[in-house]
């Protein structure tokens, strides 16, 4: 199926590796010309040199920065001719016990996972529906939807950027104007990022990496964890002109790992 990306930009957060690298490529594979930010200049560049290798008939730009700041949303907004998709992500939180954080750490949270998306959203949308045509996914977390004790900046900060689009996306000015705005809710994925807690956990508990890893994958009906490919081709599902109708939604990626019926 033609996804009717050809052509229209797309601005991806975070995109030097993992779920965001996954949806730049899975983007640019449907020939939507990418611009891609992350706060490492040579893995970003990196990266950008492959997905214009693989696509060379796609515009690739890179903007090295941080999404997290003024500064970083400003420089990626610039260097993107006009916002069609928008990809928001950032590096999650750390894990720890709510007891020993204190108000910086959860500034941080909030501005990385919460109010990074919604400046961006409200640099763009507008534009969007002006045009008559916009798609906005945000990379948030399973733990939205089955929080993990640990990861409570994450469980609040997400939360709340899920309960600020839940009402965003149901405006008749935006919805009415074929702008979409959907949630991804990763459940475990094999980047960097799951390899490094999973490793940092196993020594911390003394336990071998692989063993934990392992234990974890088979906890999962579908005994594996995500690829970034494979993430990528549903955040590029959602940006289809065909998923003009679906919009406010969460969707969760997980492998069957949350036990609910709905
Ligand atoms: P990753 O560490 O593999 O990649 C993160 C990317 O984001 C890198 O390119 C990094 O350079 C970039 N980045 C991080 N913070 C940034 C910032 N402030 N500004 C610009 N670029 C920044 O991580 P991932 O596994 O792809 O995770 C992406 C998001 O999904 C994170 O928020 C993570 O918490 C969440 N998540 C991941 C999983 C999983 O299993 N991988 C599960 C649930 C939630």
């Amino acid at each position: 199926m033609d996804l009717g990306l050809k052509g229209r930009w797309a601005l991806v957060c975070a995109a030097s590796k993992g779920l965001g690298r996954g949806c730049a490529e899975a983007l640019a594979g449907e020939g939507a010309n990418v611009v891609i930010t992350a706060r490492g200049e040579d893995d970003l560049l990196a990266t950008a040199a492959a997905l214009k290798a693989a696509h060379p008939a796609v515009e690739v730009l890179a903007v090295v920065g941080d999404i997290a700041t003024p500064e970083g949303r400003a420089a990626a907004l610039a260097a993107c001719p006009r916002v069609d998709i928008l990809v928001n992500n950032a590096g999650g939180p750390p894990p720890g016990d709510f007891r020993d954080w204190d108000r910086a750490q959860w500034i941080a949270a909030l501005e990385a996972n919460m109010l990074a998306p919604i400046e961006l959203i409200k640099a763009t949308v507008d534009g969007m529906a002006a045009r008559g045509f916009g798609r906005v996914v945000n990379i948030t977390s399973g733990a939205v939807k089955a929080p993990i004790d640990v990861l409570g900046l994450s469980n609040g900060a997400r939360s709340g950027l899920t309960g600020f689009v839940a009402g965003l996306a149901r405006q008749p000015r935006l919805a009415g104007a074929n702008v979409t705005i959907n949630n991804l809710l990763p459940g475990a994925f094999d980047t960097e990022r799951l390899r490094k807690t999973l490793a940092a956990g196993a020594a911390e508990a003394g336990l071998d990496a692989d063993a934990v890893a392992a234990k974890r994958r088979a906890a999962i009906p579908a005994q594996r964890f995500g690829s970034a490919a494979e993430f990528g081709a549903v955040c590029a599902m959602l940006c289809s002109a065909q998923a003009g109708y679906l919009t406010g939604q969460n969707i969760l990626l997980d492998g069957g790992n949350y036990p609910g019926t709905f």
